[in-house]
């Protein structure tokens, strides 16, 4: 009883601690409540602190917060397309249409030749129709959402079974399991084959009265090699013609055009898949099409329609900043597909940066490397293997150059956390003794402010000058 009294006397009060705290860039209301949580914590745990302990830890516990807040980071990984790291950035030309629909009324669903209601994204349908050599399309939320209404649909009658290949029920990123979509979906899984090999026999084995649809599902991020066997697409579009099933595809990884070169992966294309036969493909917008989160729906204008109809579908639509921003990137990757040079549609750089001559890189590592000279480090320019990500290409690595740091007075990880932790965060990678980055992934704008964010995390205790002032210094010239 005593002690109990005597810590909650020894527990500062709210205002007190609120006045000493360093200048948090967070919402008051939100700074009040942390320094209320770590008060209650104190008392709670009966023990006495002092005063600047229980400051040092609220400003402790508001920088983590802080850092949790959604913001730019420099990818320092030479994964292109990083799920965690938010996939596919944005071009300018992008940007700007978001920044304009997201300021402005749009017409989003008004008719301006009518002067009455209208569609709700006509125009974008069409150019993706087009893009993907498809009679009609429809977008959603993502790729997920996608599978799961055209699941939902085709299911929803009294014929609930799903045939999957068993070397095909994967698992993409965190939480998606094929096997999971279909359960949540109403589905019935109907699985066939084994894990390595699936005949068109087993498919056809499968089929029955309760059987809805067939399903494939491209196996974009691992890749399997050696005795291995499936049918090919057409194969399976005959088998589910001849027993009047819908075959649906799922791409996930949505490369719109031919990608990457060179290449051991091919990743088959909306327009390739449906010419084969299949009737309906679903695939992401922030991958391989370099734009915004969606879920993207090709196939027949029958099959499209009955979708858009379902109920379900409202729950899955997507906002105008989405809509905006896909039909710029749609718009891109018509007019590269028409010019001969294709820089002249503006930036994808999901597609760009893996495309960037390593010697350009390594330019620009020397660079870094020489701006960075006198910091307690070994520095050196590395080469690197560069990926795609994303659940795409998983064979494909691209030659690549990186910047290595050995420090001399921490641990790697040590500097990896201090990267991740400065501003902007970087984010790199340990191999070979080294923490690397690889600048691939860093675009040409953000070197100087990379520089700097290494500078700092190799000597956290010197203040950084401008790198103009070092670039002199280290190049003899007078100031
Ligand atoms: C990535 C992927 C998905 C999930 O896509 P989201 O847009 O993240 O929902 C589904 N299927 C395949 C084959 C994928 O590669």
């Amino acid at each position: 009883m005593s002690l109990s009294t005597k810590s909650q006397r020894a527990v500062p009060a709210v205002e007190k601690v609120l006045h000493a705290l360093r200048q948090p860039d967070l919402p008051r209301p939100i700074v009040v409540a942390v320094v209320r949580r770590v008060l209650a914590e104190l008392r709670s745990s009966g023990k006495v602190r002092e005063f600047d302990e229980v400051v040092s830890r609220v400003d402790k516990v508001l920088e983590k917060l802080s850092r949790s807040r959604i913001q730019p980071v420099i990818n320092g990984t030479g994964v292109v397309i990083h799920t965690n790291l938010g996939r596919s950035p944005l071009g300018p030309e992008v940007a700007r249409a978001l920044t304009s629909a997201a300021t402005h009324y749009t017409n989003l669903e008004y008719d301006l030749n009518a002067g009455e209601r209208g569609g709700r994204a006509d125009y974008l349908e069409q150019a993706l129709a087009l893009l993907c050599g498809a009679e009609a399309t429809a977008v959603v939320n993502n790729c997920a959402a996608a599978l799961v209404l055209i699941l939902r649909h085709l299911t929803a009658g009294k014929r609930k079974r799903v045939i999957v290949s068993r070397g095909e029920l994967v698992q993409i990123g965190g939480g998606f399991r094929i096997p999971e979509i279909l359960e949540c979906s109403g589905a019935k899984l109907r699985e066939v084959g084994t894990t390595n090999k699936t005949t068109l026999s087993d498919y056809a084995s499968a089929v029955g009265p309760k059987t809805a649809l067939i399903l494939k599902v491209h196996r974009g991020n691992f890749f399997m090699g050696g005795f291995v066997e499936s049918p090919t697409t057409e194969e399976l579009a005959a088998l589910a013609r001849k027993h009047r099933l819908p075959l649906v595809h799922d791409l996930g990884t949505g490369a719109v055009s031919d990608t990457v070169d060179p290449r051991p992966d091919h990743e088959p294309t909306p327009a390739e898949s449906l010419g084969r036969g299949v009737d309906l493909v679903c695939f992401s917008g922030d991958k391989l099409m370099g734009g915004p989160q969606a879920g993207i729906i090709a196939g027949s204008k029958k099959d499209v329609a009955a979708l858009k109809k379902e109920p379900f579908y409202r729950a899955l639509r997507c906002d105008k900043l989405i809509l905006a921003g896909l039909q710029a990137v749609v718009e891109q990757h018509l007019a590269r597909q028409s010019a001969s040079t294709p820089g002249s549609s503006g930036s994808i750089p999901a597609l760009d940066l893996i495309r960037i001559p390593v010697d350009d890189l390594r330019e620009r590592a020397r660079g870094i490397v020489k701006a960075l000279r006198g910091v307690p480090a070994k520095t050196a320019v590395g080469s690197g293997q560069s990926r795609v990500g994303g659940g795409t290409l998983p064979r494909t690595s691209i030659e690549s150059v990186t910047l290595d740091l050995a420090p001399e007075d921490c641990s790697l990880e040590k500097l990896a956390s201090r990267l991740r932790k400065g501003s902007p965060p970087v984010i790199g990678y340990v191999s070979r003794e080294c923490l690397r980055v690889d600048l691939r992934t860093v675009f040409p704008e953000q070197d100087s402010e990379l520089t700097q964010a290494l500078r700092r995390a190799l000597e956290p205790t010197r203040p950084v000058a401008p790198l103009s002032d070092r670039a002199r210094r280290s190049t003899g010239s007078p100031p």
